[in-house]
């Protein structure tokens, strides 16, 4: 058995290329830059770009990481007064020579310098093509190439702490350190193996016991951990449901501090649901309004009364809406045991009642004693909102992205974990059960392959492609 990391990595695309894209945003702009990376980056830039002072001299003599003022030219034709930027290999961020050309962000000179690198010898880069190769020259590994997409894509202060870890390469250290354990582990095996006629034991059974034991903790942490990394990344979706006219809109409003919902004092206005993103202490919540749970015969209406239902199982929270006015203590209890049978159980429900602006505070306490922990509101008035705010940030807190050690935050890289907990269960069963060592050993390799394909140390072209075709290009 082979227990080196085993690269197979092979890129479908010709790594030889020259590639160009423009790494701004497209669309007018102040700036926008064009990035070159490959063999031939600097003759590209050669033929285009001519220096304000002095003689035109080899690019490939300019000092690395130097910015040079000049004009891009087309024949003779000026194009645009640029700066261009010298990356030298394997200092760049591919890992290749590279240059960046900022020019004015209209979208005719972007469009033009483009074309200029194309006909000068580059062809455009995929998606994710330049991040790619970053991976495959060694600059980084799989899990931070990922993360270089989740910090672009990162717009709160969580999402942003979540990619930045993980960028720096923590949540690749551990999954490291586990294979590594497991390799020492098999090659334990491996030798026994080799010795197989003269029956002798290096390993410890017990030791081996525990150490997967101790393994399969880590893994089931870091498969946990991906719940609050995937809410954190795309925002916690709050529920906000209740009777028609309960104030649905009314506090989705108050919570956003502005007016995009529809309110309206007739029944089932809110037709649809109406999605808001808010963030809250760095953490993003997505609240979802949706159409009152009462049975209609209207057909639009009845469209969003289903989605409701769909909503509010893909919510770990519903703020559960009542009116405090119309609604009685036995009717809000069976409306909440009817909401819990048809939720994922688990899924947190909090009674909000509101309109207390209408009535003696004292008598809704009493009338609503039997109800768990509910919430009194007024969301017209926005009394008690911030009650409500500081109640969605505890159950989220942001402190738990500090105090967790890794967290995951790709659907991939839970597959692998869990991939890798099931081969891992049988080695341990296979221990205890006295299974021969080349069962063992074949599962502790299914094990370490599915560890190293989160880090790339083992990675398929479809894997890759997988991976880097959900970039967008320039990246
Ligand atoms: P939805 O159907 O649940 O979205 O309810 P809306 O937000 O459209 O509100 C229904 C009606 O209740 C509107 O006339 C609101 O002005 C009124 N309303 C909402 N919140 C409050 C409140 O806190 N106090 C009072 N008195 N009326 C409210």
């Amino acid at each position: 058995m082979n227990l080196s990391p085993i690269f197979t990595a092979v890129r479908t695309f010709n790594n030889d290329d020259t590639i160009v894209a423009l790494a701004t945003g497209g669309g007018i702009a102040a700036i926008a830059v064009i990035r070159l990376s490959g063999k031939e980056s600097f003759t590209v830039a050669q033929k285009i770009f001519f220096p304000a002072k002095g003689k035109k001299k080899p690019i490939a003599d300019y000092k690395t990481h130097t910015l040079h003022f000049g004009s891009i030219k087309e024949n003779d034709r000026l194009i645009d007064e640029v700066l261009l930027s010298v990356m030298k290999g394997p200092h760049s961020f591919t890992g290749e020579d590279t240059i960046e050309i900022s020019c004015h962000g209209s979208t005719y000179v972007q469009q033009k310098i483009l074309e200029l690198c194309l006909a000068n010898g580059a062809r455009l880069a995929d998606p994710g093509e330049f991040t790619m190769r970053a991976f495959l020259n060694g600059k980084m590994d799989l899990t931070q190439a990922e993360a270089v997409a989740d910090l672009i894509a990162s717009d709160s202060s969580g999402a942003h702490s979540l990619a930045m870890k993980q960028m720096r390469g923590g949540f690749s250290e551990e999954i490291k350190k586990l294979r590594n354990e497991l390799i020492h582990f098999a090659s334990l095996i491996e030798l026994e193996l080799d010795f197989a006629e003269e029956d002798v034991e290096f390993a410890n059974r017990g030791h081996l016991r525990e150490t997967i034991d101790n393994i399969l903790r880590v893994i089931e942490k870091l498969v946990r951990s991906f719940e609050f990394g995937n809410v954190i990344r795309k925002g916690i979706p709050v529920v906000i449901a209740g009777r028609p006219n309960a104030g649905k809109s009314t506090l989705l409003n108050a919570l956003l501090n502005e007016n995009r919902a529809i309110v309206s004092e007739t029944e089932g206005t809110t037709r649809d649901t109406i999605e808001e993103e808010i963030t809250l202490e760095g953490v993003k919540f997505r609240f979802i309004d949706t159409a009152g749970l009462r049975e209609t015969h209207d057909a639009i209406e009845k469209i969003g009364v289903s989605k409701t239902f769909e909503k509010m199982n893909e919510s770990p929270v519903i703020l559960y809406i009542f009116d405090v006015i119309g609604t009685t203590g036995n009717q809000l209890y069976a409306e909440l045991e009817k909401l819990k049978s048809n939720v994922t159980p688990g899924v947190r429900i909090i009674p909000v009642g509101n309109k207390i602006d209408a009535v003696s505070i004292y008598n809704v306490e009493q009338a609503y004693s039997m109800i768990k922990n509910p919430i009194f509101i007024s969301a017209r008035d926005k009394t008690n909102i911030d009650q409500l705010r500081n109640l969605l940030l505890s159950l989220y807190s942001h402190g738990k992205i500090e105090a967790n050690n890794s967290i995951v935050t790709s659907a991939r890289h839970v597959d692998a974990l869990k991939h890798t907990a099931e081969c891992l269960q049988r080695v341990y069963n296979g221990l205890l059960g006295n299974l021969t060592n080349d069962f063992i050993a074949a599962d502790l390799r299914h094990a370490m392959n599915y560890l190293g394909e989160i880090t790339g140390e083992i990675s398929t072209d479809d894997l890759l492609e997988n991976i880097f075709s959900k970039f967008c290009i320039g990246k």
